[in-house]
């Protein structure tokens, strides 16, 4: 783990957060600066910088998480009006915390496209 990874020192409770759920696998909290009524980061506890750095054998690991947030999105209560679920992947995807990490976003109508 990057001594500096914020989101590591989340996952490891160095950095205590409200867990919206937490399996051996992932976390889910929310975002310290929300852009959404509802917002929430989705992290994975192993270190993977960004999306480009999944390793194979990191797929299920990938599926785990999609499927939990699909899963998560009554309790969150967005399913019935939807959701967006963003990766920001390096400099021109806006990324700013370098490791992977799922933003959902939903409690209210989003226009497209993001600017
Ligand atoms: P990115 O720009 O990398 O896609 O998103 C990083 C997100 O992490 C931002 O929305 C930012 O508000 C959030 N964030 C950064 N530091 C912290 C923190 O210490 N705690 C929480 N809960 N969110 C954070």
């Amino acid at each position: 783990m990057p001594q500096e990874c914020i989101f590591c020192k989340i996952a490891t409770k160095e950095i205590p957060v409200t867990a919206l759920y937490e399996d051996e696998h992932m976390i889910v909290f929310p975002d310290i600066n929300p852009v959404t009524p509802v917002h929430v980061l989705v992290i994975p506890k192993k270190h993977i910088a960004n999306l480009l750095e999944l390793a194979p054998e990191d797929a299920s690991l990938v599926g785990h998480i999609v499927f939990t947030i699909s899963r998560l999105a009554s309790q969150l209560g967005i399913a019935e009006d939807g959701f967006r679920l963003v990766v920001n992947t390096k400099d021109n995807g806006g990324q700013t915390v370098h490791h992977l990490h799922w933003h959902v976003l939903g409690g209210r109508f989003m226009t497209w496209p993001p600017g």
